[in-house]
């Protein structure tokens, strides 16, 4: 009976649950993501795309180099596998193909809990090591590879353990929400604001309505986006106004839960001064980028006008297809940290 599995599509959201789990710096997970969908630039990988005429292997010359030649073929992978399949229990074995090797060894009921942590680390310095082979600086290549990978893992989760467990202490793990524009509540009024600027700072402008702010950088354009957007909706006699802006730190400042850069409490206060002003509710709430994009392209509009200041009583072609994007409730995936 042969051992060899084929990688399937029911397999990959194995790897992903797997992966989002991992503990391991964000680099060496990155690795393990792009062996995944095949783009890690071997010679064969970049044969395929014209960057080169030669596909074989730079370090043995030997064989052809794909992804599962690097980091399980060649010669420093093969001996240092040979060495943890000596020495260490549950590794999942060679005969299976490279995706369902990578996930298998990910599994975190292994004898040993922080092996896939040392598997990750193990596999992203292979592709070091190749890549220092390949660009004439092999002499950094460290001679007792298993000792130096030995090192390098237990400092890894070491620091990973203590950030494990401050996460755990605000409890946040990433899940992926659905974001798009939602519509205020019956007699309300949305105001969205955003700040733009090229560079930062840089030239600015703000949303909502556009208006070209000079140089300045991106949160004093969304401060003074926000200034700009409340004295219109206070000056057009708007009773219920729910205010969206897609900067966290903004709006834990506008509700005074913790202060701003010294050099915009002036702006910060005038914005308060009118959010509770007589005559009006006004509610400050949090968006995400994705549910304010109509905002976002008005502040970019407001970098390049022609004028300082512009109120549309019709919107810009360029909004056309985000309000229609808007109006039919077209959401955007987006991975946040669970509360
Ligand atoms: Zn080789």
């Amino acid at each position: 009976m042969s051992l060899l599995t084929v990688y399937t599509p029911s397999k990959r959201q194995d790897f992903w649950s797997k992966w989002w789990s991992l503990k391991a710096p964000q680099r060496l997970k990155m690795l393990l993501w792009l062996v995944m969908q095949d783009v890690v630039l071997t010679n064969t990988v970049r044969v395929k795309r014209g960057f080169a005429s030669d596909a074989s292997c730079p370090i043995c010359q030997v064989e052809i180099e794909d992804i599962d030649h690097v980091l399980r073929g060649c010669l420093i992978a093969s001996d240092v596998w040979n060495h943890y399949h000596q020495n260490t229990q549950g590794i999942q074995g060679l005969e299976l193909d490279i995706k369902t090797w990578i996930t298998r060894n990910l599994d975190h009921t292994n004898p040993d809990p922080s092996w896939p942590t040392k598997f990750t680390t193990i596999v992203w310095w292979l592709w070091r090591w190749r890549n220092m082979g390949c660009f004439s600086t092999s002499a950094d290549i460290p001679s007792d590879k298993i000792h130096f990978l030995h090192r390098v893992y237990k400092e890894s989760i070491k620091v990973l353990n203590t950030d494990a467990s401050r996460l755990n202490r605000i409890n946040t793990r990433p899940t992926e929400v659905w974001v798009g524009w939602d519509p205020p509540p019956m007699d309300w009024v949305a105001l969205k604001t955003d700040g733009a600027s090229r560079h930062n700072p840089g030239n600015a402008g703000c949303g909502g309505f556009a208006e070209k702010l000079g140089v300045c950088s991106l949160f004093n354009a969304e401060l003074r986006a926000i200034f700009r957007g409340l004295t219109l909706a206070k000056g057009w006699g708007i009773k219920h106004l729910v205010l969206n802006v897609d900067s966290r730190v903004i709006v834990n400042s506008l509700h005074g839960k913790h202060g701003c850069p010294a050099r915009f409490f002036g702006i910060t206060q005038k914005c308060k001064a009118l959010i509770v002003d007589s005559g009006w509710e006004v509610q400050v709430t949090h968006c995400y980028r994705e549910a304010n994009k109509v905002a976002d392209t008005l502040a970019n509009v407001g970098v390049t006008l022609n004028c300082n200041f512009i109120v549309y009583t019709h919107p810009p072609r360029e909004l056309d297809s985000l309000l229609y994007a808007d109006k039919i409730g077209t959401k955007f995936p987006r991975m946040i940290a669970s509360q």
